[in-house]
């Protein structure tokens, strides 16, 4: 089976990983030539909006998929004439907007934060008037890993915020007093099968993921997946969604969805039975979904800015590690490790000493 990439990204290039031993084929259309997807596959150096490249890339596929989320969704309702997309065209249109998937959050009765459309300076007062501070401004679209938001605090900062976000359509929401942040990653397939890996708390350096712990049977998990399961179905949706939480008095609040295979589901690699990366593919390819169970207790550290050296990295115990090759940036995530152990306390030691390393 051949399968057609939106993006070429670390996600692409992990989706060929796992897909490769399915017999997969894939082909990435992505625009920078240093995609590092490109050396798992076909690569297209081409821009998200060129028809010609995806006409190219729709003749050349059986079914096309995307690894991020800020396609155009025009991009993917044109292919979606000539080739299956999964997931839709819909589903992508939804889950890129915040004021889109916050309204579906609302209507679904899955609990989240006040929020506001704010479509320029004037609204987001009246917005602050309504919600109160501190609140957290962000853009409706392409926002990720913390950027294209501003948190406001007093009256002052609401002063140039609209104008500091580059005065484009914004959501305004209520600051959550959360007490962690959990994400759940799920699968569904084309015969509405869902299956759920288990909930993961997440801590973040900067808005960007640091660190992802697999919980262990958590309180919300039912919850968790109740909240998701409406999401999938309004949908219709097919492949891996995530579903990222705040927790709050002892309940989720709704913070956003990503309709794609997630950071805070790597450790799926080693620490389940069928990786989200490869229950992605089955779900689009229409093939049985993988089975989500754990193999022990895991955990995932990302890789900010550089990759550490291989053999430190590979002496800590069932630690796996992941090199995206990419060019080494401030702020990029260019690899993880994958830590994995039969005991909580022993996997904490792990983390601690993989930590240690990064701070060398
Ligand atoms: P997001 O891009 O929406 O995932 O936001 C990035 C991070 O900002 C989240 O992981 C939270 O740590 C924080 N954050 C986002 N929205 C809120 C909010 N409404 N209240 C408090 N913290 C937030």
């Amino acid at each position: 089976m051949k399968v057609g990439v939106i993006g070429g990204g670390q996600l692409g290039r992990m989706l060929a990983l796992a897909g490769t031993p399915l017999g997969m084929q894939f082909t990435f259309l992505d625009p920078a030539v240093d995609a590092c997807a490109g050396a798992l596959g076909e690569h297209l150096h081409a821009d998200y909006s060129s028809a010609e490249h995806l006409q190219q890339l729709a003749q050349s596929v059986d079914l096309v998929t995307f690894e991020f989320e800020s396609v155009p969704a025009e991009t993917v309702a044109y292919l979606e004439q000539f080739v299956p997309v999964y997931p839709s065209a819909q589903a992508l249109r939804i889950a890129r907007d915040r004021w889109f998937e916050k309204s579906m959050f609302k209507d679904l009765g899955i609990p989240t934060t006040e929020f506001a459309d704010v479509l320029s300076q004037a609204d987001l007062e009246a917005a602050v008037a309504q919600i109160g501070l501190p609140a957290v401004l962000k853009t409706r679209t392409l926002g990720y890993d913390g950027k294209g938001q501003k948190v406001l605090r007093e009256p002052a900062d609401v002063l140039d915020a609209f104008a500091y976000l580059g005065n484009v359509p914004c959501i305004l929401e209520g600051f959550v007093a959360f007490t962690g942040e959990v994400s759940l990653v799920a699968v569904r397939g084309r015969d509405g099968q869902v299956c759920c890996y288990p909930l993961v708390h997440n801590t973040h350096n900067d808005g960007v993921l640091h660190l992802s712990v697999a919980s262990d049977q958590h309180p919300l998990q039912a919850l968790a997946q109740d909240y998701a399961g409406r999401v999938l179905t309004q949908l219709d949706y097919v492949g891996v969604l995530a579903f990222e939480f705040f927790e709050v008095d002892g309940g989720l609040k709704a913070n956003e969805i990503a309709p794609r295979v997630h950071n805070s589901g790597h450790w799926t690699i080693e620490g389940s039975e069928c990786s989200q990366f490869e229950n992605h593919l089955r779900a689009v390819a229409g093939l049985p979904l993988g089975s989500t169970a754990t193999v022990g207790h895991s955990a995932m550290l990302n890789f900010i800015g550089s990759v550490p050296e291989a053999a430190k990295v590979l002496a800590i115990a069932d630690c796996h590690l992941h090199d995206y090759l990419k060019a080494p940036k401030a702020g990029r995530k260019v690899g993880h490790a994958t830590i994995r152990s039969q005991n909580v306390e022993q996997l904490q030691q792990q983390i601690s000493e993989l930590e240690a390393l990064l701070k060398e």
